[in-house]
């Protein structure tokens, strides 16, 4: 939490309030059992068990020590072993709550069950059944009362953790390489402190009430010793004869864990705090839409990226599966560049995470053949994959603002790479991620290097993430949407960057985008995916004569300076089908003019041209005049 953010919780009447309180308690803690720590001892057998006098305003005990000096030095004890018990909590919730995602799948999913069966667990059977193992008394009772909140705590980490490790910037510090330890203290914990730090102040108050029940119930705090709980206890025996006995440690408790809860909801306002297994398809499934896939054409020999009959499949809702990537086949030679091009929904994004091994956990990934840079990763030890994903392929997300991890230095990211890698100093490591950010022109990238990504604009972030990629040598990168997020006057920056550092590098670039125009601009071949499937591949000079229907569609709805801007925009009627609904043939063929029984019959790639592959049993062969005169219009 930021300090703007602690000042909005201490404006607010309530969290002002709360925190007052705690000071106050605070206070109290620290100067109470020296000023009255020796006076709330002493026994007076003139004054047994009395009632409210001016001497002792909320009367004495059952050996005539004075109740108010008393509930007032117990506020270091009660307060004490509740931010014990909290630490404790928060220290074994956290341990809990990493482990997943440092544990493999299997040993990760018994820690998650195990976790969510303790958490269906009632909070105080818990706390009782610890506080018999570890015995009467105050240690026991901490003991206790933390590890009974720490399954809570854990699923609150698990929840926090799952959502950020989608987030593209820890993706990206994967396909780095960074090592599962250091993925969760740099760039997990960190990002979920806030909602750790709330719930931990909630977490207080209520070990603060469950100490007092412990200690009430006689299994807490034990004699000579004295908490809020036992003087509540020691006072109800007396309720008859003097309330304020019982009332004054009960309301003490009360204000305690209201002053903590309170604290906690106020700073949550603030931050904004809202509070699957991996299984395999049969192989049959498998098997029988493997038969009607494409396949990646011929591998002439030299290739950085080959993937045949790619499949990503996900549990579906109904049980089955579903793919949203069909049998995939894509070949990428060194130093080429390939546009992946399709609407939203038709598996190109996710090819390209299969690709770098980034698939999401539920995923179940399958190909005839993978390899990248001449490796096949699939069935090599992790820290192998991590080593060669992390020097040979570089990836640029689509939101440059959830590219880098908000709460490190942009160099220090960089520099994490080289470091993880090849064991570079945190000097040198930092020179050479200068270095990157001067080749993609990032202007100052020596003070630059030392700022966080917010202070970054989003085409300067999106250089960044380039630069991040550069921190190696590449042989591929995979550009996601790199340009949707900016502006037209960034786009072509951004663009031309990617075609420097590819000319300089001699990487081979693969650009994922919607947009069909943005691919001709930079890209010599086009590869175009639909509901999951390739339905056309073709060099870009040949987009004129594209053959099928969709990439026919797709550039007609290219605008170009002929274009009639008072009508609205071409567009292609209709929707991609749900990858859990597609059609038996063609997926095309409910928006395809052309569509008749033959397209009943799933099509596969067939050469129609040299260099050029359609999905079609009706290939189209009129050239389209137009929008080549858009394309070469664009390419700069
Ligand atoms: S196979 Fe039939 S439905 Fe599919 S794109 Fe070709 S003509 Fe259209």
């Amino acid at each position: 939490m930021g300090r703007d953010q602690w000042r909005a919780a201490l404006r607010n009447p309530v969290g002002a309030a709360a925190a007052g309180l705690l000071v106050l308690l605070a206070v109290l803690a620290v100067v109470a059992p020296i000023l009255w720590g020796d006076a709330a001892e002493e026994t007076d057998p003139a004054a047994l068990s009395q009632g409210s006098t001016s001497e002792h305003p909320l009367g004495t005990d059952a050996l005539g020590r004075d109740i108010m000096l008393r509930v007032l030095v117990a506020t270091r004890y009660s307060l004490g072993l509740a931010l014990l018990a909290t630490a404790i909590c928060v220290v074994a919730g956290v341990l809990l709550g990493v482990l997943p995602a440092v544990l493999g799948r299997r040993a990760g999913r018994l820690v998650t069950g195990t976790v969510n069966l303790a958490v269906a667990f009632p909070g105080l059977l818990l706390a009782l059944f610890f506080a018999v193992i570890f015995g009467v008394g105050a240690r026991g009772a901490v003991l206790a009362i933390g590890l009974a909140g720490a399954p809570s705590f854990a699923r609150l980490v698990q929840t926090n953790v799952a959502a950020v490790s989608g987030r593209d910037f820890v993706a990206a510090a994967r396909l780095a390489g960074v090592g599962r330890f250091r993925l969760v203290a740099r760039h997990l914990l960190p990002n979920i402190g806030e909602p750790l730090v709330v719930n931990a102040t909630v977490m207080a108050g209520s070990a603060l009430l469950a100490f007092a029940g412990l200690s009430f119930l006689g299994l807490g705090v034990q004699p000579p010793a004295y908490d809020w709980g036992r003087l509540l206890g020691e006072g109800l025996d007396r309720i008859y004869i003097n309330p304020a006995a019982a009332l004054a440690p009960g309301v003490a408790v009360v204000v305690a864990g209201l002053a903590f809860t309170l604290l906690g909801e106020s700073i949550a306002q603030v931050v904004g705090v809202r509070a699957v297994r991996r299984r395999r398809p049969p192989v049959g499934d498998q098997a029988a839409a493997a038969a009607a896939a494409g396949s990646a054409p011929e591998t002439p020999g030299d290739t950085v990226l080959v993937a045949d009959d790619l499949r990503v499949g996900f549990p579906a809702p109904r049980g089955g599966w579903t793919y949203p990537v069909d049998g995939v086949g894509l070949t990428v030679r060194p130093g080429e560049t390939v546009g992946i091009v399709g609407e939203s929904g038709s598996g190109k994004s996710l090819t390209a995470l299969a690709v770098a091994q980034l698939a999401p956990d539920t995923a179940d990934v399958t190909a005839a053949r993978l390899e990248v840079a001449g490796v096949e990763p699939r069935g090599r030890p992790e820290s192998e994959v991590r080593e060669l994903l992390g020097t040979k392929v570089a990836m640029v997300f689509q939101d440059p603002m959830t590219s880098f991890n908000p709460s490190m230095r942009v160099g220090t990211q960089l520099a994490e790479v080289t470091r993880v890698h090849e064991g570079q100093g945190r000097r040198a490591a930092l020179a050479r991620a200068v270095d990157r950010l001067r080749t993609v022109r990032v202007p100052a990238p020596e003070r630059r290097a030392h700022q966080y990504p917010h202070e970054f604009s989003g085409g300067m972030r999106q250089r960044a993430m380039v630069a991040m990629g550069l921190m190696s040598t590449p042989e591929l990168i995979i550009a996601d949407e790199p340009t949707t997020a900016l502006d037209v006057t960034v786009q072509r920056q951004v663009l031309r960057l990617l075609k420097d550092v590819q000319a300089e590098t001699g990487a081979a670039v693969v650009l994922i985008s919607h947009d069909i125009a943005v691919v001709a601009q930079l890209c010599e071949r086009v590869v175009v995916m639909y509901a999951g499937r390739v339905v056309e591949e073709l060099p870009v000079g040949q987009l004129g004569a594209a053959a099928h229907p969709y990439t026919r569609a797709l550039l007609a709805s290219v605008p170009d300076l002929a274009t009639d801007r008072e009508r609205p925009l071409a567009t292609i009627p209709g929707r991609p089908p749900d990858p859990a609904d597609r059609p038996e043939g063609c997926a095309f063929a409910p928006r395809c003019a052309f569509a008749d029984d033959a397209c009943r019959v799933r099509p596969g790639l067939a050469a129609v041209a040299p260099e050029q592959r359609a999905a079609c049993w009706h290939p189209r062969s009129q050239p389209l005049d137009l929008v080549l005169d858009v394309l070469s219009g664009g390419r700069s």
